[in-house]
């Protein structure tokens, strides 16, 4: 192991499914003195899902040095706008967690603040919250355009966009790029780790007998986590008590039109099921507890609810939802799926991978490995994990469905504490602040989640200084302007297929 004062010349990173490719196409990018091997196994392969992402994708690719045009012609990418959530709140229900901002403040005052208060005083005269959003408002209506960030003043700065990418794709334009930059793969089947003096790791052996050294080793081996778990012997903190589903079922099946721009999750008796439009397919898996229904009944659910013809029979994939309680232990860096893993409602894991790639390039050992910079990095990944695993809780918690054993449980199952003096705020006066500046989701989310399930929230108090007039003009106003631009905004497939023809 890099000792201090022994800097970090050679990484191995150990498998190449997502969370693997992405960690070499960035340290490949910026490491220029550093040798970067990756070790992977076609025998094993990779876990094959993961295809919706969220906003700041767009600033890995910059980091990785990957064009929005690769993406699409590569990956077979569709632009995602949000999340449309389904039977959540209840039964025939729906709402969108759209990306961007939310319609336009009042002096201090938030819009759903200002629709809180205007619901509170004439129900009939607000439409649904989505239609304060022009990204919700455009997704629903299937339009796409890009951000116009040369006039801030008008609805078109808020639009923002995240991807939908077929996940063997992009792994493979990762190692691509990656390996164009001088990162050598290594395939092989690992068999066998060897630890130095001190405990840190110093090669892994192949089952054909090679060894492969490092400096430092990136764990990107996914569930299996053979360094970090199995070599380290970290513990894994597990939050099944939350968070129920444990498995997956997954399915592609032939595209429908239109191509919508957003991801569709829709809850299901024992979970939940997402729908991922891509140019060629559409991805679908049936997330479930385990504990409430069995495979088979859980992949019929599947099969019964796709809109097109299957490709393929369902997959089955299992995970335990928690967290590796240290993701970096001496010389080893867990990342991806070995570092933990939330169930994918809010398509945050390939997020978590690229805020790992970020906190090693600001944290990296170029001068060997100081406990300070251990720390720290496992401190903030801690605070990012608990602060996304709440906001995921936040959607079993706050459902009014009743009746299902598993809707009953997680209706009422006690939450962290964190969450529940959340959820206790917003319920008193609608009040959103962020515990710490790097919180990933920020209040455009909570409110649309919130609002969207049918939490009970109040206005804040202070909205009874506006008057009937000023209020119920002002939203009438922002929910006109909003509904005549999203209209006019191209059709998603249009945009697609124009950037594709380099247009
Ligand atoms: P894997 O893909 O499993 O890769 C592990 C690698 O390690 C492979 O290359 C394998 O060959 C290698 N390996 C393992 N053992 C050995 C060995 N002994 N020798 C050599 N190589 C080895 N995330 C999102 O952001 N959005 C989503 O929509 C989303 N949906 C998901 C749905 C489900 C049901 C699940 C379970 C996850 C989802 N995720 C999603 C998470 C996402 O799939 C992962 O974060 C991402 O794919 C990264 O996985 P990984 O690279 O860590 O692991």
């Amino acid at each position: 192991m890099a000792a201090p004062n022994n800097p970090v010349r050679s990484i191995t990173i150990v498998g190449g499914g997502t969370a693997g490719w992405m960690t070499a196409a960035v340290l490949s990018q910026w490491l220029s003195k550093v040798k970067i091997r990756l070790v992977e196994s076609e025998e094993i392969g990779t876990i094959g899902v993961g295809e919706a992402t969220i906003p700041h994708i767009r600033n890995y690719f910059a980091l990785a040095g990957i064009e929005l045009r690769d993406v699409l012609e590569h990956s077979m990418a569709t632009f995602k706008m949000g999340i449309q959530f389904v039977d959540w709140g209840a039964p025939g229900e729906a709402y969108i967690h759209g990306f961007g901002k939310i319609g336009r403040d009042m002096l201090w005052l938030h819009p759903h603040q200002l629709w809180l208060a205007a619901r509170a005083r004439d129900p009939g005269r607000v439409k649904s919250f989505d239609h304060y959003s022009l990204n919700c408002l455009a997704a629903l209506e299937n339009r796409f355009a890009f951000a116009d960030a040369r006039n801030p003043q008008s609805p078109l700065a808020d639009l923002d966009y995240a991807y939908h990418f077929d996940a063997s794709l992009i792994a493979r334009l990762l190692r691509t790029k990656s390996e164009e930059r001088g990162v050598e793969r290594v395939e092989g089947k690992i068999v066998d780790v060897t630890k130095a003096d001190d405990g840190s790791i110093a090669s892994v052996t192949l089952a054909d007998g090679r060894t492969v050294d490092g400096d430092f080793f990136v764990d990107c081996s996914g569930m299996r986590a053979l360094l970090i778990g199995g070599a380290l012997g970290v513990d894994y903190e597990d939050w099944s008590q939350w968070l129920l589903c444990d498995r997956a079922q997954a399915v592609p099946c032939e595209s429908v039109s239109p191509l919508t721009p957003y991801t569709r999750a829709t809850a299901r008796t024992a979970g939940w099921q997402w729908r991922i439009p891509l140019q060629h397919r559409i991805g679908n898996g049936h997330v479930y507890a385990s504990s409430l229904m069995s495979d088979d009944a859980a992949a019929d659910v599947l099969l019964a609810n796709l809109d097109g013809k299957p490709l393929a029979d369902p997959r089955p994939v299992r995970f335990q939802p928690g967290r590796r309680v240290r993701v970096w232990e001496k010389n080893v860096l867990a990342v991806g799926l070995s570092a933990g893993f939330l169930e994918p409602l809010e398509s945050t894991s390939i997020h978590l991978i690229q805020t790992a790639v970020h906190r090693l390039l600001a944290l990296f050992p170029a001068e060997g490995i100081s406990q300070a910079d251990v720390d720290e990095f496992n401190l903030q990944a801690r605070i990012e994990m608990e602060d996304v695993r709440d906001f995921v809780i936040a959607h079993y918690k706050v459902t009014r469905r009743s009746g299902e054993p598993f809707w009953d449980y997680v209706r009422e199952m006690p939450v962290p504490d964190t969450l529940a003096e959340r959820l206790d705020l917003f319920r008193s006066s609608g009040r959103f602040f962020k515990h710490q500046a790097a919180e990933l989701f920020a209040e455009e989310s909570w409110v649309q989640v919130l609002i969207g399930q049918g939490l009970d929230m109040r206005a804040d108090p202070v909205t009874q200084f506006v008057d009937d007039d000023a209020l119920f003009g002002f939203l009438d106003d922002l929910a006109d302007v909003i509904g005549d631009v999203a209209r006019d905004l191209p059709d998603h497939a249009a945009v697609i297929e124009s950037l594709l023809k380099g247009a």
